[in-house]
C-alpha cells in the first residue's frame, strides 16, 4: 500500500519536472483554461467519406483531407487539436484488415497534426498543442476475464507507444482518452498510458447519459474519483447527449475530484434524415454552453460529434469576451 502511494507520488513528480518549461500546458493543468477543437468523424462523414471506411486509415490515404480539418480548427482558435486516431487501436483496425498498421496509422496521425500546428502557427503567430486521441476498443468488457483485460491493455499500450514516439516536439504533447463508457476499460487505458508514456499529461473523459451517469451505471462522482485514483491528470465528459448532460455531470464530478475538468459535448443527439445526421446545437448555443462549462469549473472545453470549426470559432469569441 505504502509502495503504491509512493509510486504515484514519484511518477507525478517526474511528470511535473518534465513539463516545467511548457508554461501554457502547465498552466492548464494547474487550473488555467484552454480551448480544444471539435469533431473530426462527423465532418469527414459530412464531406462525403462513407461511414463504412476506416477513418483512421485516412491518415495514410488522404492526409490532405485530415489536414484541412485540423487547419480549419486552428484558424477558428483551437489551442489544442486531437489527432485523427480515435479508432487507431488493434481491435478496431482489425475489422478493416489493418491490424498490422497500428503504428503507421498513429504515426501518420501525429505527423499531420504536427505539420498543421507548425504551419498555421507560423501564419497566425500561435502555438497550439497536439493531443493524441484514444477512443474505446469497441468490445464488450467482461471485468473477470483477465485474458481480455490483458489484451485490452496491450492494445492501448501499442497505440500510446506510437502516439508518443519521438518524444518532445515529435510525438504528441498530451494524451486524451475519450468517449469511455466503462470504468474497467478506462482503467486499462490509463494503466497502459502510465506504463508506456509516464511523462505525458493525461486527460480522461467518460460519456454520460441523460441522467448524467456513465453508461456502465457508475455515477459521475464515482467515475471522477476512480479516474483520479487511477492517475489521470484531468477528468471529465465528452460526447454524451449534448451540452446539458455534460454540464450536469461536470458539476457532479467537481464535488469528487481536485483535478482540472475537461468537457467536450456533442452538438446534441442527431436527427437522422435520409441517412444524414443533423445536429441541432448551433455555434451560438455552443458558445453559451462553453461559458457555462467554464463557469462550472471546466479547464479544457471543446466539442465532439456534430460540432464544426464554426462552433469552435463561436467558443473562441466567447472566451475572448469573457
Ligand atoms: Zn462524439
Amino acid at each position: 500500500m505504502t509502495c503504491a502511494i509512493s509510486g504515484v507520488i514519484l511518477s507525478a513528480t517526474k511528470r511535473t519536472a518534465a513539463f516545467v518549461a511548457d508554461n501554457r500546458l502547465d498552466n492548464l493543468f494547474a487550473g488555467g483554461r484552454m480551448l480544444c477543437d471539435g469533431a473530426m468523424g462527423t465532418i469527414l462523414l459530412d464531406r462525403g467519406i462513407s461511414m463504412n471506411r476506416c477513418y483512421d486509415e485516412l491518415n495514410l490515404l488522404q492526409p490532405a483531407t485530415v489536414a484541412a480539418i485540423h487547419s480549419e480548427y486552428l484558424h477558428a482558435g483551437a489551442e489544442i487539436i486531437e489527432t485523427n486516431t480515435f479508432g487507431g487501436n488493434a481491435f478496431r483496425l482489425e475489422r478493416h484488415g489493418l491490424r498490422g498498421k497500428v503504428r503507421e496509422i498513429n504515426l501518420a496521425g501525429v505527423r499531420i497534426a504536427r505539420q498543421c500546428v507548425a504551419q498555421i502557427g507560423k501564419e497566425l503567430g500561435t502555438n497550439a498543442y497536439v493531443a493524441g486521441a484514444i477512443g474505446p476498443l469497441g468490445i464488450l468488457f467482461e471485468p473477470r476475464d483477465q485474458s481480455q483485460l490483458d489484451k485490452a491493455r496491450s492494445a492501448f499500450a501499442e497505440q500510446v507507444r506510437a502516439l508518443a514516439e519521438g518524444g518532445h516536439g515529435v510525438g504528441v504533447d498530451l494524451l486524451m482518452i475519450e468517449t469511455m463508457t466503462s470504468l474497467v476499460e478506462a482503467s486499462e487505458a490509463i494503466g497502459a498510458a502510465r506504463q508506456v508514456a509516464p511523462r505525458l499529461r493525461l486527460v480522461v473523459m467518460m460519456t454520460v447519459g441523460e441522467d448524467g451517469n456513465c453508461l456502465d451505471g457508475s455515477s459521475a462522482e464515482a467515475a471522477a474519483a476512480r479516474l483520479t485514483d487511477l492517475g489521470a491528470d484531468a477528468v471529465g465528459c465528452n460526447c454524451s447527449t449534448g451540452p446539458a448532460s455534460v454540464l450536469r455531470a461536470l458539476g457532479r464530478m467537481r464535488t469528487a475530484t481536485h483535478l482540472p475538468l475537461a468537457a467536450m459535448p456533442n452538438a446534441g443527439l442527431p436527427n437522422v434524415v435520409d441517412g444524414r445526421a443533423d445536429y441541432f446545437v448551433s455555434p451560438t448555443e455552443m458558445a453559451s454552453c462553453a461559458r457555462s462549462l467554464f463557469q462550472a469549473g471546466a479547464s479544457l472545453v471543446g466539442g465532439c460529434c456534430g460540432t464544426t470549426p464554426a462552433h469552435t470559432q463561436a467558443m473562441t469569441l466567447a472566451m475572448r469576451n469573457r
